[in-house]
């Protein structure tokens, strides 16, 4: 089985490389036989190719069975005439990933706001306000006017059915119980439309718990009661600033796992951004890209039927887990002192 990391910016190179090192040795404990290949997004392609992503990549990684991709400094990319294209928002819309899967799990032993916070945010990845997305051709932001600025925002029949799907069926695995997040006293037509149809796709799942909340109250009962959330399922950018809300309540941001994930390739990605402020000092905190890592190979095992490479994904999680448990291995984000490549090398003996 193939893996491509794709370290992209900033702390990328370095988080992507301890992840490599963490997978190495998951490879050979677990002898999963996976083929490591690294090829470069963002600056590094800009510099080489002239775009931050190629299309040759991106059919790299439709043809890849597992892709980690670093974070990816968009803010200071040129614009996309001059080849700054976002390769995550590419990504997700040329391959059609279209749930962003974003679980958010207090860890013990670790400050939380929300200690018994354990949900999963299911999140619309490839419509929703964001406008390079919404539109055939174009953007769906213009300015008709110097002091009048539009943008669209796209809610389909089936992108609200096939991402409330996902979250039902994982629903059905965990505590059975479903959120859908809308604004649909607003938005009547369409978050009226993104409502029905989740609740069609999660009335034919069968056996859950299913209500909804509006996205306001959402992010207030997130705070009030934490506990009481199994799965959330909402649009795009609903998702978005939830997701960051519900991550900080249960330790951080830079805790949290992230998966894109359409019906035949995933990508790990980490929740957070490239950090500029601390790239290449050897500090940031390797966790979250190595938990998505943790959802990619558990992903891939239930698809490929490959229960060996979710086993390994369990160890990798309980072995990332431990090491942010003990305060000396802990990186500076969540007070310690510990190096970015320190922290990977305490995964690594916790794995043993
Ligand atoms: P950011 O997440 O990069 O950084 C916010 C703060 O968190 C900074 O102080 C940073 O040092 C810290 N931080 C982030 N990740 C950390 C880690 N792993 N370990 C320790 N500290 C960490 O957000 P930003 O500064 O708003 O964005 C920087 C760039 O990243 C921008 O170009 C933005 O567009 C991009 N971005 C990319 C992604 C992605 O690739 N998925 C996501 C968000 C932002």
């Amino acid at each position: 089985m193939d893996v491509l990391l794709l370290p992209g910016d900033g702390i990328g190179p370095e988080i992507t490389a301890v992840t490599r090192t963490v997978l190495e040795k998951l490879n050979r404990l677990f002898d999963l036989h996976l083929n490591f290949a690294e090829d470069d997004v963002g600056f590094s392609s800009l510099e080489k190719h002239g775009i931050t992503i190629t299309n040759a990549l991106i059919e790299r990684v439709r043809n890849t069975d597992m892709t980690i991709l670093g974070p990816v400094d968009t803010a200071h990319y040129p614009p996309a005439d001059q080849g700054g294209v976002n390769p995550s928002a590419a990504l997700r819309i040329k391959l059609d990933l279209y749930a962003n899967i974003r679980p958010s799990r207090a860890i013990p032993g670790l400050p939380a706001v929300a200690p018994d916070m354990d949900l999963i945010i299911v999140r619309e990845n490839t419509e929703g306000f964001y406008a390079d997305r919404t539109m055939f051709a174009g953007s769906g932001e213009c300015m008709p006017t110097p002091d009048l600025a539009l943008a669209t925002r796209k809610i389909t029949r089936n992108g609200s059915f096939r991402i409330a799907r996902v979250a039902a069926q994982m629903a059905a695995l965990r505590r059975k119980h479903l959120t859908i997040v809308h604004k649909a006293n607003v938005l009547k037509l369409s978050d009226g439309l993104f409502l029905s149809e989740a609740q069609k796709a999660a009335s034919q799942q069968g056996d859950l718990v299913i209500d909804d909340e509006h996205i306001d109250a959402m992010a207030s009962l997130l705070i009030r009661n934490p506990a009481a959330y199994d799965v959330i399922v909402t649009t795009n950018m609903f998702g978005d600033i939830l997701s960051n809300e519900a991550a900080e309540l249960a330790g951080g941001l830079g805790l949290s796992g992230s998966l894109n994930a359409g019906d035949d390739i995933a990508i790990a990605q980490a929740s957070h951004g490239s950090a500029p402020d601390i790239a290449g000092q050897n500090l940031a905190n390797p966790a979250s890209l190595l938990f998505s890592t943790v959802l990619l190979m558990d992903w891939k095992g239930k698809q490929a039927k490959r229960s060996d490479l979710q086993t390994a994904a369990h160890a990798l999680d309980g072995a990332i887990i431990k090491t942010l448990q003990n305060p000396q291995s802990r990186t500076c984000d969540l007070g310690g002192t510990a190096s970015c490549s320190e922290f990977g090398r305490a995964v690594i003996k916790n794995l043993e």
